[in-house]
């Protein structure tokens, strides 16, 4: 099989690779390889409406089946890569097949970091949540009543820690790190969610290990902590994070550095070779970054289409987040690392909350708790290299949007 545009890979970033190659031409031909059986769809909604049955499986799809052969992208659904050959530019698929290409793309994306099978990792009953096939098993303990016991209090966690409680089944979550979010989020933030959850019936404990999942035969039937505390629970979920999928690219000798690494145009160390989204490393203010997002899969991929499609530029991203626990909407707009200062600034409806975050005066992030107004004007600041100063961002009588 001779093949021209090759992507690896069948997610969010791979979807939009596809989508902005065809606005450039239709003269080139592109190939998608995706692992998973379904078409390119939206996670976010898997650990939410999509468990609790408010959104079908189609609902999911980034773009309709009939959108591919419409845009003559040809997608290999259930297709796994086995293997790279750089200089020759050709692949093996695992099905034992070949082919060549000439440009490749990876968009492999990350999977789920798991806990080993000494620890009961892989007990019944253990469960990740990052594709579709998760989200069903997820899906399926949903009940009343269920007791769960939730591993890692990242923005998995506590979103089915949030899905979980409000639908009546008996939560608790273990954080191994001093406190909840702390990966991304200021002790301010941390507190917040943590009393929301709380309020809401979710037992939290943090800075504590994990010794194991126990079993009752083959299924989890609770955990052992660290302090030889002892839970029970019908179900054990694990949301510890992500690894960035870089096997490949590495065994095909392109260069890794806690990704696969791409230079401001989103090229590997082979110039014909392209990264984007989870798996992709690349140097952001002085340090190598990766972004694990909607918002950088989509910029990504597009900026790496637009450079395949010889209209180079640089990726310059504008990081921003979002989550939904209960009736909270967190949005976060740009990327805190760093940070020596946190201002908290009431919002103008009540329950609304908004924390900046600075470094040397300097405007690095906002997280914003049902607070979209000033959430936006701080997102419209950061990316137009506006700051502000911590007496603005404190004063409550100053309209931010006067700033701009
Ligand atoms: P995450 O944000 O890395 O959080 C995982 C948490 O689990 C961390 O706080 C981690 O602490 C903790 N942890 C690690 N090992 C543990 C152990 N053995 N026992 C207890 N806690 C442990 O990752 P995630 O929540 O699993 O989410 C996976 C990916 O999906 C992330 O990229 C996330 O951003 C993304 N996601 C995003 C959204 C959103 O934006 N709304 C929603 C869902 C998922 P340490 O940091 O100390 O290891």
């Amino acid at each position: 099989m001779n093949k021209d545009i090759v992507i690896i890979g069948g997610g969010q970033a791979a979807s939009s690779f596809a989508a902005r190659i065809r606005k450039h031409t239709e003269d080139r031909a592109v190939t998608m390889i995706g692992e998973e059986s379904h078409f390119p769809y939206q996670r976010p909604p898997l650990s939410k409406k999509y468990a609790t049955g408010e959104m079908a499986a189609d609902q999911l799809l980034l773009r309709s089946e009939d959108w591919y052969e419409a845009n003559t992208i040809e997608f290999m659904a259930g297709t796994r890569v086995a293997g790279i050959n750089i200089q020759d530019k050709r692949l093996q698929l695992s099905n034992g097949h070949e082919m060549s290409w000439k440009t490749l793309v990876f968009a492999t994306g990350s999977r789920p970091r798991t806990l080993p099978a000494e620890m009961g990792g892989a007990l019944e009953g253990v469960y990740a949540l990052r594709g579709i096939a998760d989200a069903d098993n997820f899906a399926a303990e949903l009940k009343q009543g269920r007791r769960v016991t939730i591993v890692g209090g990242g923005y998995i966690g506590l979103e089915a820690a949030a899905v979980c409680a409000s639908k009546g089944l008996d939560v608790t979550l273990v954080e191994a790190a001093p406190r909840i979010l702390q990966r991304v989020a200021c002790p301010q933030t941390s507190d917040w969610f943590r009393k929301h959850h709380q309020d809401m019936g979710v037992k939290i404990y943090e800075n504590t290990g994990l010794n194991k999942i126990e079993a009752s035969g083959t299924k989890a039937s609770g955990i052992l902590l660290s302090d030889d505390t002892r839970i029970e629970a019908d179900f054990v979920l694990v949301g510890i994070g992500i690894i960035p999928n870089a096997d490949l690219a590495q065994e095909a000798g392109l260069e890794v550095e806690g990704g696969i690494k791409v230079n401001d145009f989103c090229q590997t160390s082979h110039p014909d070779v392209y990264a984007a989204g989870d798996c992709a490393a690349f140097m952001y203010r002085g340090e190598i970054t990766r972004l694990e997002s909607v918002q950088n899969a989509i910029d990504q991929a597009e900026c790496a289409a637009d450079n395949v499609a010889g209209q180079p530029r640089k990726y310059e991203p504008h990081p921003w987040f979002w989550s939904d626990q209960y009736d909270v909407k967190l949005q976060i707009a740009g990327l805190n690392r760093g940070y020596d200062s946190i201002v908290v600034r009431p919002g103008e409806r009540e329950g609304s909350i908004s924390h900046f975050y600075f470094l040397n005066d300097n405007l690095l992030a906002v997280d914003s708790m049902n607070d979209p107004r000033t959430y936006m004007v701080a997102k419209k600041m950061l990316e137009a290299g506006k700051n502000i100063s911590k007496e603005q961002a404190a004063d409550q009588a100053l309209q931010l949007k006067s700033l701009l």
